[in-house]
Protein backbone atom coordinates (compact mmCIF):
# COMPACT_ATOMS: atom_id res chain seq x y z
CA UNK A 1 0.00 0.00 0.00
CA UNK A 2 1.07 3.42 -0.59
CA UNK A 3 3.01 5.48 2.53
CA UNK A 4 0.63 7.14 4.39
CA UNK A 5 1.88 10.48 6.00
CA UNK A 6 1.09 12.09 9.40
CA UNK A 7 0.43 15.71 9.57
CA UNK A 8 -0.21 18.43 12.56
CA UNK A 9 -2.96 20.54 13.03
CA UNK A 10 -2.44 24.23 12.84
CA UNK A 11 -2.30 25.30 16.18
CA UNK A 12 -5.57 28.11 15.69
CA UNK A 13 -6.89 24.68 13.98
CA UNK A 14 -6.57 22.98 17.12
CA UNK A 15 -8.20 25.49 18.97
CA UNK A 16 -11.28 25.60 16.61
CA UNK A 17 -11.36 21.53 17.02
CA UNK A 18 -11.04 21.95 20.60
CA UNK A 19 -14.35 24.10 20.73
CA UNK A 20 -16.05 22.17 18.10
CA UNK A 21 -16.03 19.12 20.05
CA UNK A 22 -17.28 20.28 22.80
CA UNK A 23 -19.95 22.34 21.17
CA UNK A 24 -23.42 21.39 22.38
CA UNK A 25 -25.94 19.08 22.05
CA UNK A 26 -28.14 21.13 20.49
CA UNK A 27 -26.71 23.08 17.70
CA UNK A 28 -25.25 19.74 15.99
CA UNK A 29 -27.55 19.42 13.12
CA UNK A 30 -25.49 22.62 12.06
CA UNK A 31 -22.92 19.55 10.47
CA UNK A 32 -24.89 18.55 8.06
CA UNK A 33 -25.65 22.03 6.44
CA UNK A 34 -21.99 22.57 6.18
CA UNK A 35 -20.84 19.92 4.85
CA UNK A 36 -23.85 19.57 1.89
CA UNK A 37 -23.07 23.77 1.83
CA UNK A 38 -19.15 22.26 0.86
CA UNK A 39 -20.50 19.76 -1.64
CA UNK A 40 -22.91 22.06 -3.74
CA UNK A 41 -19.79 24.25 -3.72
CA UNK A 42 -17.81 21.72 -5.20
CA UNK A 43 -20.67 21.35 -7.36
CA UNK A 44 -20.40 24.57 -8.59
CA UNK A 45 -17.22 25.14 -8.94
CA UNK A 46 -16.66 21.89 -11.31
CA UNK A 47 -19.61 22.94 -13.33
CA UNK A 48 -17.72 26.63 -14.16
CA UNK A 49 -14.98 24.28 -14.88
CA UNK A 50 -16.60 22.45 -17.33
CA UNK A 51 -18.00 25.60 -19.20
CA UNK A 52 -14.38 26.84 -19.35
CA UNK A 53 -12.44 23.56 -20.53
CA UNK A 54 -12.72 20.67 -23.31
CA UNK A 55 -14.49 17.57 -22.34
CA UNK A 56 -10.95 15.51 -23.30
CA UNK A 57 -9.72 17.81 -19.96
CA UNK A 58 -12.24 16.92 -17.81
CA UNK A 59 -11.92 13.33 -15.29
CA UNK A 60 -15.06 11.31 -15.43
CA UNK A 61 -17.07 14.25 -17.44
CA UNK A 62 -19.78 12.01 -18.20
CA UNK A 63 -20.92 11.41 -13.91
CA UNK A 64 -24.40 13.16 -13.31
CA UNK A 65 -24.03 16.14 -10.71
CA UNK A 66 -25.53 15.68 -7.26
CA UNK A 67 -24.72 14.81 -3.57
CA UNK A 68 -26.01 11.61 -2.58
CA UNK A 69 -26.42 11.02 1.21
CA UNK A 70 -25.67 7.47 2.37
CA UNK A 71 -26.79 5.77 5.99
CA UNK A 72 -25.59 2.93 7.89
CA UNK A 73 -27.10 1.94 11.30
CA UNK A 74 -25.10 -0.71 12.29
CA UNK A 75 -21.47 1.25 11.55
CA UNK A 76 -23.24 4.32 13.03
CA UNK A 77 -22.05 6.60 10.14
CA UNK A 78 -23.47 8.56 7.57
CA UNK A 79 -21.35 9.81 4.74
CA UNK A 80 -21.87 12.72 1.97
CA UNK A 81 -20.61 12.29 -1.37
CA UNK A 82 -20.68 14.56 -3.72
CA UNK A 83 -19.41 14.57 -8.10
CA UNK A 84 -17.69 18.20 -7.56
CA UNK A 85 -14.16 19.42 -8.11
CA UNK A 86 -12.39 17.32 -5.79
CA UNK A 87 -9.09 17.93 -4.35
CA UNK A 88 -5.87 16.85 -4.86
CA UNK A 89 -3.59 15.96 -2.47
CA UNK A 90 -1.90 19.78 -1.86
CA UNK A 91 -5.86 20.86 -1.77
CA UNK A 92 -6.59 18.14 1.13
CA UNK A 93 -3.49 19.82 2.78
CA UNK A 94 -3.75 23.14 2.48
CA UNK A 95 -7.80 23.35 2.80
CA UNK A 96 -8.79 20.79 5.67
CA UNK A 97 -5.29 21.52 7.75
CA UNK A 98 -5.34 24.98 8.16
CA UNK A 99 -7.58 28.08 8.74
CA UNK A 100 -6.51 30.49 5.51
CA UNK A 101 -9.67 32.54 5.26
CA UNK A 102 -9.17 35.62 7.26
CA UNK A 103 -11.73 36.68 9.76
CA UNK A 104 -11.78 33.59 11.53
CA UNK A 105 -9.40 33.71 13.93
CA UNK A 106 -11.30 36.56 15.54
CA UNK A 107 -14.06 34.66 15.39
CA UNK A 108 -12.25 32.06 17.15
CA UNK A 109 -11.10 34.29 19.66
CA UNK A 110 -14.67 35.94 20.15
CA UNK A 111 -16.33 32.21 20.33
CA UNK A 112 -13.56 31.21 23.10
CA UNK A 113 -14.35 34.18 25.30
CA UNK A 114 -18.46 34.21 24.70
CA UNK A 115 -20.60 32.26 27.57
CA UNK A 116 -22.32 30.78 24.77
CA UNK A 117 -20.25 29.59 22.07
CA UNK A 118 -22.72 30.17 19.08
CA UNK A 119 -20.86 27.41 16.60
CA UNK A 120 -24.19 27.82 14.32
CA UNK A 121 -22.14 30.96 12.55
CA UNK A 122 -19.16 28.78 11.92
CA UNK A 123 -19.95 28.38 8.20
CA UNK A 124 -20.04 32.38 8.12
CA UNK A 125 -16.76 32.44 8.45
CA UNK A 126 -15.04 29.60 6.16
CA UNK A 127 -14.39 27.15 8.58
CA UNK A 128 -17.61 25.12 8.45
CA UNK A 129 -15.76 21.77 7.35
CA UNK A 130 -14.80 21.18 10.96
CA UNK A 131 -18.05 20.94 12.08
CA UNK A 132 -17.93 17.37 10.96
CA UNK A 133 -16.70 17.05 14.16
CA UNK A 134 -19.63 17.98 16.01
CA UNK A 135 -20.93 14.57 15.47
CA UNK A 136 -17.92 12.71 14.17
CA UNK A 137 -15.73 11.00 16.41
CA UNK A 138 -13.26 10.21 13.03
CA UNK A 139 -13.59 11.95 9.67
CA UNK A 140 -12.35 10.08 6.35
CA UNK A 141 -12.43 12.72 3.23
CA UNK A 142 -12.13 10.80 0.15
CA UNK A 143 -11.23 12.95 -2.92
CA UNK A 144 -10.38 13.15 -6.59
CA UNK A 145 -10.01 15.90 -8.37
CA UNK A 146 -11.39 16.92 -12.03
CA UNK A 147 -8.31 17.13 -13.04
CA UNK A 148 -7.82 13.34 -13.08
CA UNK A 149 -4.78 12.77 -10.42
CA UNK A 150 -4.47 9.87 -8.23
CA UNK A 151 -7.10 9.92 -5.27
CA UNK A 152 -6.00 10.37 -1.44
CA UNK A 153 -8.17 10.06 1.71
CA UNK A 154 -7.47 12.30 4.65
CA UNK A 155 -8.53 11.34 8.25
CA UNK A 156 -8.29 12.38 11.53
CA UNK A 157 -9.88 12.32 14.78
CA UNK A 158 -9.93 16.32 15.29
CA UNK A 159 -7.30 15.73 18.11
CA UNK A 160 -4.18 17.03 17.14
CA UNK A 161 -3.10 15.64 13.82
CA UNK A 162 -4.30 13.96 10.42
CA UNK A 163 -3.22 11.53 8.00
CA UNK A 164 -3.15 11.71 4.04
CA UNK A 165 -2.49 8.46 1.75
CA UNK A 166 -3.11 7.49 -1.47
CA UNK A 167 -6.53 6.14 -2.46
CA UNK A 168 -7.29 4.29 -5.77
CA UNK A 169 -10.55 3.74 -7.60
CA UNK A 170 -12.01 6.70 -6.55
CA UNK A 171 -14.65 8.68 -9.13
CA UNK A 172 -14.21 12.48 -9.34
CA UNK A 173 -15.36 14.62 -6.76
CA UNK A 174 -15.47 14.22 -2.47
CA UNK A 175 -16.60 11.50 0.04
CA UNK A 176 -16.90 12.50 3.33
CA UNK A 177 -17.36 9.85 5.87
CA UNK A 178 -18.33 10.12 9.24
CA UNK A 179 -18.25 8.11 11.78
CA UNK A 180 -20.55 9.26 14.22
CA UNK A 181 -19.60 9.47 18.27
CA UNK A 182 -21.73 7.98 20.74
CA UNK A 183 -24.73 10.24 21.51
CA UNK A 184 -24.90 10.76 18.10
CA UNK A 185 -26.44 7.92 16.79
CA UNK A 186 -29.58 9.78 15.29
CA UNK A 187 -27.53 11.14 12.25
CA UNK A 188 -27.36 7.45 10.81
CA UNK A 189 -31.46 7.18 10.82
CA UNK A 190 -33.09 8.39 7.83
CA UNK A 191 -36.63 10.80 9.17
CA UNK A 192 -33.63 12.64 11.53
CA UNK A 193 -31.19 13.41 8.30
CA UNK A 194 -34.41 13.96 6.25
CA UNK A 195 -35.47 16.28 8.56
CA UNK A 196 -32.31 18.38 8.96
CA UNK A 197 -32.03 18.41 5.52
CA UNK A 198 -35.30 19.81 4.59
CA UNK A 199 -35.14 22.70 7.41
CA UNK A 200 -31.55 23.26 5.78
CA UNK A 201 -31.23 23.06 2.62
CA UNK A 202 -33.93 23.39 0.48
CA UNK A 203 -32.22 25.67 -2.22
CA UNK A 204 -29.36 23.60 -3.19
CA UNK A 205 -29.34 24.16 -7.12
CA UNK A 206 -28.03 19.99 -7.25
CA UNK A 207 -30.23 16.97 -6.63
CA UNK A 208 -29.69 15.41 -2.75
CA UNK A 209 -30.51 11.74 -2.90
CA UNK A 210 -30.96 10.05 0.19
CA UNK A 211 -31.65 6.18 0.24
CA UNK A 212 -32.33 6.38 -3.83
CA UNK A 213 -34.86 9.18 -2.62
CA UNK A 214 -34.28 12.70 -4.00
CA UNK A 215 -35.46 15.58 -1.24
CA UNK A 216 -35.13 18.96 -2.61
CA UNK A 217 -36.67 20.26 -5.60
CA UNK A 218 -33.63 22.48 -7.50
CA UNK A 219 -34.96 25.57 -8.20
CA UNK A 220 -33.72 29.52 -8.71
CA UNK A 221 -35.54 31.38 -6.07
CA UNK A 222 -34.50 34.93 -7.65
CA UNK A 223 -35.83 33.90 -11.08
CA UNK A 224 -39.21 33.40 -10.38
CA UNK A 225 -41.84 36.25 -9.98
CA UNK A 226 -42.18 38.15 -6.77
CA UNK A 227 -45.52 37.97 -6.86
CA UNK A 228 -45.35 33.69 -6.11
CA UNK A 229 -42.55 33.82 -3.52
CA UNK A 230 -43.89 34.04 0.78
CA UNK A 231 -42.08 36.02 2.80
CA UNK A 232 -40.98 32.20 4.42
CA UNK A 233 -39.38 31.25 1.03
CA UNK A 234 -37.49 34.42 0.82
CA UNK A 235 -36.37 33.79 5.21
CA UNK A 236 -35.36 30.33 3.93
CA UNK A 237 -33.26 31.36 0.89
CA UNK A 238 -31.33 33.98 3.08
CA UNK A 239 -30.50 31.65 5.54
CA UNK A 240 -29.11 29.03 2.80
CA UNK A 241 -26.98 32.11 1.39
CA UNK A 242 -26.04 33.70 3.82
CA UNK A 243 -25.22 30.37 5.24
CA UNK A 244 -26.91 32.43 8.27
CA UNK A 245 -29.53 31.72 11.57
CA UNK A 246 -30.99 34.78 11.69
CA UNK A 247 -33.60 36.78 9.59
CA UNK A 248 -32.79 39.19 7.19
CA UNK A 249 -33.78 43.29 8.11
CA UNK A 250 -33.97 44.69 4.66
CA UNK A 251 -34.77 42.66 0.95
CA UNK A 252 -34.65 43.83 -2.04
CA UNK A 253 -35.64 41.12 -5.41
CA UNK A 254 -35.60 43.13 -8.49
CA UNK A 255 -35.14 42.35 -12.55
CA UNK A 256 -34.07 44.37 -15.16
CA UNK A 257 -34.34 44.14 -18.87
CA UNK A 258 -32.71 47.04 -20.32
CA UNK A 259 -30.20 47.89 -21.07
CA UNK A 260 -29.05 44.92 -19.05
CA UNK A 261 -30.98 41.42 -18.24
CA UNK A 262 -30.51 41.66 -14.16
CA UNK A 263 -31.84 39.65 -11.86
CA UNK A 264 -31.18 40.20 -8.20
CA UNK A 265 -32.20 39.46 -5.23
CA UNK A 266 -30.12 40.82 -1.65
CA UNK A 267 -30.66 41.02 1.82
CA UNK A 268 -28.86 43.16 4.17
CA UNK A 269 -28.78 40.93 7.68
CA UNK A 270 -30.08 41.69 10.88
CA UNK A 271 -26.39 41.89 12.82
CA UNK A 272 -23.40 43.24 11.79
CA UNK A 273 -20.78 41.15 12.44
CA UNK A 274 -17.89 43.45 11.28
CA UNK A 275 -19.16 46.19 14.07
CA UNK A 276 -19.43 43.11 16.57
CA UNK A 277 -15.50 42.81 16.36
CA UNK A 278 -15.49 39.80 14.29
CA UNK A 279 -12.66 41.22 11.44
CA UNK A 280 -13.57 42.61 7.84
CA UNK A 281 -16.30 40.32 6.31
CA UNK A 282 -15.57 38.89 2.56
CA UNK A 283 -18.82 39.65 0.02
CA UNK A 284 -21.66 37.80 0.71
CA UNK A 285 -23.17 38.10 -2.83
CA UNK A 286 -22.49 35.19 -5.88
CA UNK A 287 -22.71 36.35 -9.29
CA UNK A 288 -24.66 33.88 -11.52
CA UNK A 289 -25.10 33.35 -15.38
CA UNK A 290 -28.29 32.00 -16.38
CA UNK A 291 -28.56 30.04 -13.38
CA UNK A 292 -25.28 28.89 -13.26
CA UNK A 293 -22.78 29.97 -10.91
CA UNK A 294 -19.85 31.80 -12.32
CA UNK A 295 -17.95 33.79 -9.45
CA UNK A 296 -19.24 32.68 -5.07
CA UNK A 297 -18.50 35.90 -3.09
CA UNK A 298 -17.95 37.86 -5.79
CA UNK A 299 -15.18 40.67 -4.69
CA UNK A 300 -16.24 42.56 -8.69
CA UNK A 301 -19.82 42.44 -8.87
CA UNK A 302 -20.53 45.00 -6.12
CA UNK A 303 -17.81 47.75 -4.67
CA UNK A 304 -16.15 46.64 -1.43
CA UNK A 305 -18.56 49.25 1.03
CA UNK A 306 -21.53 46.81 0.11
CA UNK A 307 -19.57 43.83 1.43
CA UNK A 308 -22.82 43.80 3.79
CA UNK A 309 -25.07 42.67 1.56
CA UNK A 310 -25.99 39.13 0.99
CA UNK A 311 -27.73 37.26 -2.06
CA UNK A 312 -27.39 36.79 -5.69
CA UNK A 313 -27.03 38.62 -8.74
CA UNK A 314 -27.68 36.83 -11.99
CA UNK A 315 -27.11 38.51 -15.39
CA UNK A 316 -27.73 36.49 -18.39
CA UNK A 317 -25.28 39.01 -20.48
CA UNK A 318 -22.25 37.93 -19.10
CA UNK A 319 -20.39 35.22 -20.91
CA UNK A 320 -21.34 31.71 -18.94
CA UNK A 321 -17.11 30.74 -19.46
CA UNK A 322 -15.96 34.40 -18.63
CA UNK A 323 -13.03 32.97 -16.56
CA UNK A 324 -12.68 34.48 -12.66
CA UNK A 325 -9.91 36.55 -13.77
CA UNK A 326 -11.55 38.07 -16.60
CA UNK A 327 -14.53 39.22 -14.17
CA UNK A 328 -11.78 41.97 -12.41
CA UNK A 329 -11.90 44.52 -15.40
CA UNK A 330 -14.69 43.02 -16.87
CA UNK A 331 -17.11 46.88 -18.60
CA UNK A 332 -19.68 44.41 -18.25
CA UNK A 333 -19.48 43.77 -15.08
CA UNK A 334 -18.56 47.18 -13.77
CA UNK A 335 -21.80 48.40 -15.72
CA UNK A 336 -23.85 45.42 -13.49
CA UNK A 337 -21.86 46.81 -10.42
CA UNK A 338 -23.18 50.12 -11.21
CA UNK A 339 -26.49 49.65 -12.12
CA UNK A 340 -27.60 47.31 -8.97
CA UNK A 341 -25.81 49.95 -6.09
CA UNK A 342 -27.49 52.80 -7.80
CA UNK A 343 -30.37 50.90 -7.36
CA UNK A 344 -29.35 49.68 -3.73
CA UNK A 345 -29.15 53.16 -2.84
CA UNK A 346 -32.71 54.34 -4.03
CA UNK A 347 -34.15 51.63 -2.56
CA UNK A 348 -32.69 52.87 0.79
CA UNK A 349 -33.78 56.51 -0.24
CA UNK A 350 -37.48 54.87 -0.66
CA UNK A 351 -37.15 52.95 2.57
CA UNK A 352 -36.71 56.34 4.64
CA UNK A 353 -39.41 58.25 2.97
CA UNK A 354 -41.62 55.33 3.99
CA UNK A 355 -40.31 54.65 7.13
CA UNK A 356 -37.52 56.76 9.11
CA UNK A 357 -37.39 55.52 12.40
CA UNK A 358 -37.27 51.68 10.50
CA UNK A 359 -34.00 53.64 8.56
CA UNK A 360 -32.27 54.63 11.24
CA UNK A 361 -31.97 51.01 12.49
CA UNK A 362 -30.52 50.17 9.56
CA UNK A 363 -27.98 53.63 10.04
CA UNK A 364 -27.39 52.65 13.10
CA UNK A 365 -25.93 49.31 12.59
CA UNK A 366 -24.78 49.32 8.84
CA UNK A 367 -24.29 53.30 8.39
CA UNK A 368 -20.88 52.75 8.71
CA UNK A 369 -20.59 51.34 5.37
CA UNK A 370 -22.16 54.12 3.54
CA UNK A 371 -19.85 56.28 5.63
CA UNK A 372 -16.85 54.39 3.72
CA UNK A 373 -18.90 54.31 0.47
CA UNK A 374 -18.67 58.19 0.06
CA UNK A 375 -14.89 58.53 1.38
CA UNK A 376 -14.00 55.66 -1.05
CA UNK A 377 -16.05 55.66 -4.14
CA UNK A 378 -16.73 59.07 -5.51
CA UNK A 379 -19.27 58.11 -8.23
CA UNK A 380 -22.37 57.36 -5.43
CA UNK A 381 -21.23 60.80 -3.44
CA UNK A 382 -25.58 62.18 -4.30
CA UNK A 383 -26.90 58.83 -3.67
CA UNK A 384 -25.06 58.37 -0.27
CA UNK A 385 -25.32 62.11 0.54
CA UNK A 386 -29.13 61.71 1.12
CA UNK A 387 -28.36 58.74 3.17
CA UNK A 388 -26.67 59.95 5.98
CA UNK A 389 -27.30 60.81 8.76
CA UNK A 390 -26.01 63.12 11.82
CA UNK A 391 -27.07 64.91 14.98
CA UNK A 392 -27.31 68.74 14.89
CA UNK A 393 -27.37 71.25 17.32
CA UNK A 394 -31.32 71.48 16.44
CA UNK A 395 -31.63 67.43 16.82
CA UNK A 396 -32.60 65.31 19.44
CA UNK A 397 -29.56 63.28 21.21
CA UNK A 398 -29.36 60.08 19.65
CA UNK A 399 -31.75 60.93 16.67
CA UNK A 400 -29.80 61.77 13.93
CA UNK A 401 -31.40 64.07 11.15
CA UNK A 402 -30.83 64.10 7.46
CA UNK A 403 -29.10 66.89 5.47
CA UNK A 404 -32.24 67.40 3.36
CA UNK A 405 -33.62 68.08 6.60
CA UNK A 406 -30.81 70.51 7.40
CA UNK A 407 -31.62 72.43 4.39
CA UNK A 408 -35.19 72.99 5.19
CA UNK A 409 -34.57 74.31 8.26
CA UNK A 410 -31.56 76.91 6.79
CA UNK A 411 -31.91 80.79 7.01
CA UNK A 412 -33.18 82.12 3.61
CA UNK A 413 -29.84 83.82 3.52
CA UNK A 414 -27.65 80.97 4.58
CA UNK A 415 -25.45 79.69 2.00
CA UNK A 416 -23.71 77.51 3.62
CA UNK A 417 -24.20 74.06 5.75
CA UNK A 418 -21.86 73.86 9.20
CA UNK A 419 -20.53 70.84 11.12
CA UNK A 420 -18.08 70.32 13.60
CA UNK A 421 -16.61 67.73 15.59
CA UNK A 422 -15.86 66.73 19.39
CA UNK A 423 -16.39 63.30 21.60
CA UNK A 424 -20.36 64.12 22.39
CA UNK A 425 -22.96 66.88 22.61
CA UNK A 426 -22.14 67.66 25.76
CA UNK A 427 -18.62 68.51 24.90
CA UNK A 428 -19.52 70.24 21.55
CA UNK A 429 -21.81 72.39 23.33
CA UNK A 430 -19.39 73.39 26.04
CA UNK A 431 -16.83 74.16 23.50
CA UNK A 432 -16.01 77.77 22.06
CA UNK A 433 -16.77 76.95 18.15
CA UNK A 434 -20.61 76.99 18.59
CA UNK A 435 -21.06 80.72 20.25
CA UNK A 436 -21.39 82.81 16.98
CA UNK A 437 -23.70 79.39 15.40
CA UNK A 438 -26.11 79.81 18.82
CA UNK A 439 -26.46 83.49 18.51
CA UNK A 440 -27.33 84.07 15.23
CA UNK A 441 -29.71 80.47 15.44
CA UNK A 442 -27.59 78.80 12.82
CA UNK A 443 -28.10 75.20 12.67
CA UNK A 444 -24.70 72.83 13.56
CA UNK A 445 -23.96 69.07 12.53
CA UNK A 446 -22.39 67.43 15.57
CA UNK A 447 -19.61 64.79 13.93
CA UNK A 448 -19.06 62.55 16.87
CA UNK A 449 -16.90 59.34 14.89
CA UNK A 450 -13.68 59.74 13.76
CA UNK A 451 -14.42 59.56 10.39
CA UNK A 452 -17.09 61.68 10.22
CA UNK A 453 -15.09 64.86 9.11
CA UNK A 454 -13.85 62.46 6.52
CA UNK A 455 -17.13 62.10 5.07
CA UNK A 456 -18.28 65.51 4.97
CA UNK A 457 -15.00 66.76 2.97
CA UNK A 458 -15.21 64.02 0.48
CA UNK A 459 -18.87 65.10 -0.13
CA UNK A 460 -17.98 68.64 -0.13
CA UNK A 461 -21.51 69.85 -0.56
CA UNK A 462 -25.33 68.84 -0.41
CA UNK A 463 -27.99 69.89 -2.83
CA UNK A 464 -25.15 73.15 -3.93
CA UNK A 465 -24.67 73.91 -0.32
CA UNK A 466 -21.25 73.38 0.78
CA UNK A 467 -20.40 71.54 3.88
CA UNK A 468 -17.70 73.73 5.90
CA UNK A 469 -16.17 72.87 9.22
CA UNK A 470 -17.08 75.73 11.83
CA UNK A 471 -13.13 75.63 12.43
CA UNK A 472 -12.41 77.29 9.84
CA UNK A 473 -10.02 80.21 9.91
CA UNK A 474 -11.99 82.47 7.37
CA UNK A 475 -15.31 81.52 8.70
CA UNK A 476 -18.39 84.35 9.00
CA UNK A 477 -21.93 83.48 9.10
CA UNK A 478 -22.87 86.05 6.95
CA UNK A 479 -23.34 89.88 7.65
CA UNK A 480 -21.71 90.88 10.80
CA UNK A 481 -23.70 94.17 11.56
CA UNK A 482 -26.36 92.39 13.08
CA UNK A 483 -27.94 94.80 15.88
CA UNK A 484 -26.04 94.34 19.39
CA UNK A 485 -28.10 92.20 21.54
CA UNK A 486 -28.82 93.15 24.73
CA UNK A 487 -26.05 90.87 26.34
CA UNK A 488 -23.30 92.81 24.15
CA UNK A 489 -24.41 96.31 25.57
CA UNK A 490 -23.87 94.72 29.04
CA UNK A 491 -20.24 93.68 27.47
CA UNK A 492 -17.56 95.82 29.01
CA UNK A 493 -15.89 98.39 26.47
CA UNK A 494 -14.42 96.44 24.00
CA UNK A 495 -10.24 97.18 24.00
CA UNK A 496 -9.60 100.04 21.50
CA UNK A 497 -7.70 99.42 18.35
CA UNK A 498 -4.48 100.25 19.52
CA UNK A 499 -4.83 98.24 22.76
CA UNK A 500 -6.29 94.81 20.40
CA UNK A 501 -2.90 95.20 18.06
CA UNK A 502 -0.91 95.36 21.60
CA UNK A 503 -1.86 92.08 22.49
CA UNK A 504 -1.91 90.20 18.86
CA UNK A 505 1.74 91.40 18.36
CA UNK A 506 2.76 89.80 22.13
CA UNK A 507 0.73 86.53 21.47
CA UNK A 508 2.95 86.07 18.40
CA UNK A 509 5.98 86.83 20.14
CA UNK A 510 4.93 84.97 22.82
CA UNK A 511 3.74 81.85 21.06
CA UNK A 512 6.37 81.81 18.23
CA UNK A 513 5.93 79.41 16.04
CA UNK A 514 3.13 77.07 17.53
CA UNK A 515 0.49 79.30 15.89
CA UNK A 516 0.65 80.37 12.21
CA UNK A 517 -1.38 83.15 12.73
CA UNK A 518 -3.30 85.44 15.44
CA UNK A 519 -5.87 87.67 14.62
CA UNK A 520 -9.05 89.71 15.76
CA UNK A 521 -12.20 87.75 15.42
CA UNK A 522 -16.08 88.61 14.89
CA UNK A 523 -17.06 85.45 15.59
CA UNK A 524 -16.65 84.97 19.16
CA UNK A 525 -19.27 85.89 21.89
CA UNK A 526 -18.30 84.61 25.41
CA UNK A 527 -15.07 82.69 25.37
CA UNK A 528 -11.79 85.16 25.26
CA UNK A 529 -10.60 83.65 22.04
CA UNK A 530 -10.30 79.99 20.15
CA UNK A 531 -8.00 78.11 17.94
CA UNK A 532 -9.03 78.21 14.28
CA UNK A 533 -7.81 75.87 11.40
CA UNK A 534 -5.63 77.98 8.77
CA UNK A 535 -5.71 75.94 5.72
CA UNK A 536 -9.26 74.75 6.00
CA UNK A 537 -8.87 71.82 3.97
CA UNK A 538 -8.17 68.99 6.69
CA UNK A 539 -10.11 69.98 10.14
CA UNK A 540 -8.80 69.48 13.55
CA UNK A 541 -10.19 66.24 14.19
CA UNK A 542 -9.06 64.82 10.55
CA UNK A 543 -5.46 66.24 11.93
CA UNK A 544 -5.21 64.24 14.92
CA UNK A 545 -6.59 60.77 13.34
CA UNK A 546 -4.07 60.96 10.41
CA UNK A 547 -1.32 61.85 13.14
CA UNK A 548 -2.64 59.06 15.01
CA UNK A 549 -2.09 57.13 12.01
CA UNK A 550 -5.78 55.83 12.55
CA UNK A 551 -7.27 56.23 8.82
P1 LIG B 1 -15.58 27.32 3.16
O1 LIG B 1 -16.56 26.35 2.58
O2 LIG B 1 -16.26 28.54 3.71
O3 LIG B 1 -14.45 27.67 2.22
P2 LIG B 1 -14.94 25.08 4.81
O4 LIG B 1 -14.22 24.91 6.10
O5 LIG B 1 -16.35 24.59 4.80
O6 LIG B 1 -14.88 26.62 4.43
O7 LIG B 1 -14.13 24.35 3.68
C1 LIG B 1 -12.77 24.66 3.49
C2 LIG B 1 -12.31 24.35 2.09
O8 LIG B 1 -12.19 22.94 1.89
C3 LIG B 1 -13.26 24.80 0.99
O9 LIG B 1 -13.04 26.15 0.64
C4 LIG B 1 -12.86 23.86 -0.15
O10 LIG B 1 -11.74 24.35 -0.84
C5 LIG B 1 -12.48 22.61 0.57
N1 LIG B 1 -13.60 21.63 0.57
C6 LIG B 1 -14.38 21.31 1.62
N2 LIG B 1 -15.30 20.38 1.26
C7 LIG B 1 -15.10 20.12 -0.05
C8 LIG B 1 -15.72 19.26 -1.03
N3 LIG B 1 -16.79 18.49 -0.71
N4 LIG B 1 -15.21 19.24 -2.28
C9 LIG B 1 -14.15 20.01 -2.61
N5 LIG B 1 -13.54 20.86 -1.76
C10 LIG B 1 -13.99 20.91 -0.49
MG1 LIG C 1 -18.06 25.50 3.74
Amino acid sequence: TAATTTHEFQAETKKLLDIVINSLYTERDVFIRELISNAADALEKYRHESLTHSEEELFDAHVPLEITIDLDEKKNQLTITDTGIGMTKDDLLANLGTIAHSGSNTFLTQLAEAARQDVSLIGQFGVGFYSAFMAGATVRVRSRSWDGSEGHEWVSDGTGTYTVSECQGLHRGTKVIVELKEGCEDYAKKWKVESVIKQYSSFVPFPIKLEGETLNTVQALWARSRSEITDEEYVEFYKFVANAVDEPMLRLHFSTDAPLAINALLFVPKENLEIMGFGKMSPGVNLYCQRILIDQHSENILPEWLRFLKGVIDSEDLPLNISRQALQDNALVAKIRRVISKRFLKFLEDEAKKDEAAYLEFWKTFGIYLKEGVTSDFEYRTELGKLMRFETSKSEAGTPVSLSDYLLRMHPDQKEIYYINGPNREAIEAGPYIEMFRKKDVELIYTMEPIDDFVLSYLGEFDGKKLVSADKADLSLGDDDTPPSESDEKAETPLDDKAAGDLVSWLKETLKEQVAEVSISKRLVDAPALIVNPDGFMTSSMERIMAAGKF
